[in-house]
């Protein structure tokens, strides 16, 4: 008989064939994190490699047999196998794991973002991965049988397929729960399931019923206005992005990235700030947001009023400038100018633009305010992989730079040199944004700056960010934040700047934010808690 790799294969036995093909050459981000938790392999490590594997192979071969049916069976598996082959290579890539948020991240990041990760790699291990098994897939020819004994005979492969995974995960119960209960993170490590739950959630999510606007804060109000005489205050909210803490020289890192902020008097720097989750997409609306981190809900946010909502409702000048992906649904409600994909060559190339395109025409439009103002500048800041295109040529400082969005083709070091640019940046257009507001004699200005999230700079060889909140490192739940005000806002708000000082080395996070801004700009609502006010103790009581 002539054996031949194309030889006619039967239904079932396809769907085994493809299911250890996705075990084996599909899963090695799983498997290297499986052998990281049982090695030193003793005989038990071995023994829960082999019985995962067995576990896994049973499973996939659950899901494939139902998937293999004339007609449908060969372009779904072909889909199946051409996406996994994707996610697989961003998984080897970048360290990271598929959970319901980062398919979130997936579908709201926009066009630059995605240019940045597809990579001729990317393209060449999809071929490979992906490519060339569906080209088996397709000059296989598949056996079936008169429709009912098909079915009848599927019916035995299923059964057969969920015994072997009722067995194995019997056996190897204890070792199995414990496992899963100490490392919760393995499910988002093995694909395809951790990327169809994930879409499959995701799905569920954005198409549930479209829920009403809920209010917030209906009884806010202005409390005791400044003393008369006094300017308007106008407060600028930068949101940073994908700053790390231990990388602001700020902080005590030994490279100096920021040389400006450094030198400005009456800076406040909080060296102990924690994001409320480690993606835009929850940190972003969780600052603005009236709930703390522990009962707050990204998908309730979108349909719930915040901090903006509020100021806006005490007859506050409200705006949100953004050069980062949009502002996650938080400024809704209140003018916005979406500036990322601007095409002003001063500012922008190949549809990006650098940070300094938030600060244009600031001052005059600080000229042109009439009384309070809160101006939110959402900043690209140091977005991976792509960190040597954030910064403009005149602050690589640190060299040589890793200039991929392929981060396993650097060393490390090239990588954070990369980054570190993006933190002086950062640097230089905070101290800009401040000299903007010095600027403008008619008013009393203020700036509180913070990042969304960290950012894994390869440690334990982890790469991004948006790592499930309860295993991540603290490198991407460590976010700097600093504040100044003007000596016009500290004299009429009698302010003491020893006692800001004194209060800046507590542990605050983006919870602090909402109700920090409330206590700025004298706006009284039941939902304001001065203990969360990082300034009300240093404030004459109003
Ligand atoms: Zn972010």
């Amino acid at each position: 008989m002539k054996i031949s790799l194309f030889r006619p294969l039967r239904a079932e036995v396809l769907a085994v064939c493809l299911s250890l093909l996705l075990v084996l050459f599909f899963n090695i981000p799983f498997w290297q994190r499986l052998y990281g938790i049982v090695s030193p392999l003793d005989a038990h490590g071995v023994k829960m490699l082999g019985l995962a594997f067995v576990l896994v192979t049973a499973f996939f071969s659950l899901l494939l047999q139902l998937l293999v049916w004339p007609k449908i069976g060969k372009p779904l598996l072909t889909a199946l196998l051409l996406t996994t082959a994707g996610v697989s290579y961003f998984m080897s890539q970048y360290g990271v794991l598929i959970d319901m948020n980062m398919v979130r991240n997936a579908m709201q990041t926009d066009g630059a973002e995605v240019r940045d990760l597809l990579t001729v790699k990317m393209v060449l291990t999809v071929l490979l991965l992906g490519g060339l098994p569906s080209l088996w897939l397709w000059k296989t020819p598949v056996l079936y049988r008169p429709p009912l004994r098909e079915l009848g005979v599927r019916v035995v492969a299923l059964l057969v397929s969920a015994g072997v995974l009722v067995a194995v995960a019997m056996v190897g119960y204890q070792d199995f729960a414990s496992l899963f209960r100490n490392n919760r993170e393995l499910r988002f490590a093995l694909t395809p399931t951790n990327y169809l739950q994930a879409t499959s959630s995701y799905i569920k999510r954005v198409t549930a019923k479209p829920a009403v606007l809920q209010k917030v804060g209906e009884d806010a109000s202005r409390t005791a206005p400044w003393p008369a005489g006094s300017k308007p205050r106008v407060l600028v909210i930068v949101v940073g992005e994908t700053a790390r803490a231990d990388h602001f020289s700020l902080n005590g890192y030994p490279r100096q990235t920021n040389p400006q902020l450094a030198r400005i008097p009456g800076l406040i720097n909080y060296p102990d700030t924690w994001s409320c989750g480690t993606e835009t997409a929850i940190s972003v609306p969780c600052m603005f947001s009236a709930l703390p981190r522990e009962k707050f809900d990204a998908d309730e946010a979108k349909h719930r009023e915040n901090l903006l909502d509020i100021l806006q409702r005490t007859g506050i000048q409200v705006a949100w400038r953004d050069n980062n992906s949009g502002c996650k649904e938080v400024c809704n409600r209140v003018p916005t100018e979406m500036v990322f994909g601007d095409k002003n060559p001063a500012f922008c190339a190949d549809g990006e633009c650098f940070d300094d395109i938030l600060l244009d025409g600031l001052p005059q439009r600080l000229k042109a305010l009439k009384g309070d103002a809160v101006i939110v500048l959402h900043q690209k800041g140091s977005h991976g992989p792509a960190y040597y295109k954030r910064d403009p040529k005149a602050y690589e400082r640190f060299t040589p730079v890793c200039r991929t969005s392929e981060l396993q083709k650097c060393s490390r070091q090239d990588i954070i040199n990369g980054f570190d640019n993006t933190i002086l940046y950062t640097d230089a257009i905070l101290a800009k944004t401040i000299a903007a507001l010095q600027a403008e004699p008619a008013v009393a200005g203020g700036m509180i700056y913070l990042s969304d999230h960290g950012e894994s700079l390869g440690e334990n060889n982890m790469y991004l960010h948006a790592t499930p909140y309860l295993v991540a490192p603290d490198a991407q739940k460590h976010i700097p934040m600093v504040a100044w005000f003007s000596p016009a806002w500290q004299q009429a708000a009698g302010m003491q700047q020893a006692c800001l000082q004194q209060g800046s080395k507590q542990r605050y996070s983006q919870d602090n934010l909402f109700h920090s801004v409330l206590g700025l700009m004298g706006v009284k609502t039941a939902l304001y808690e001065a203990p969360l006010d990082m300034f009300a103790t240093c404030r004459r009581p109003g």
